[in-house]
């Protein structure tokens, strides 16, 4: 395999920061919106205020709990990396493309299986 995985730990130790951040904000309404007042005051910045949030309702609108399935799955791709299986399906063995897990580094299946998955729904 030719696929660096020092690349994709960094790529999936970067997404797990962010998802761990945007889970602890919607944990933590309440002081996010202390704090985002704070720095509010005294600030022209109101458009990246609304985009914060924006953000926060999108993520109280049911995100959160995607954000936190998707952390799951970015936290067993690096358990993988530790373990030597990664890039590996889980349901036939085989090599996990490396343009799929370009676009998607967490992915545990290869593209075959993972539209049989989803078509079996
Ligand atoms: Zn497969």
């Amino acid at each position: 395999m030719t696929l660096d995985l020092g690349t994709m730990r960094g790529a999936l130790e970067h997404e797990r920061d962010r998802l761990r951040a945007a889970i602890e904000s919607v944990n933590h309404t309440g002081s996010l919106e202390e704090e985002t007042g704070d720095l509010a005051i005294g600030s022209d910045d109101h458009i990246a205020d609304s985009a914060t949030e924006t953000f926060m309702r999108e993520l109280d609108e049911g995100l959160e709990e995607n954000a936190e399935h998707l952390l799951d799955e970015v936290e067993a791709a690096l358990r993988r990396i530790d373990e030597d299986t990664y890039g590996t399906c889980e349901v036939c063995g085989r090599p996990i493309s490396e343009a799929r897990l370009e676009a998607v580094p967490w992915a545990r299946l290869c593209i075959d299986d993972k539209r049989a998955q989803e078509g079996r729904r």
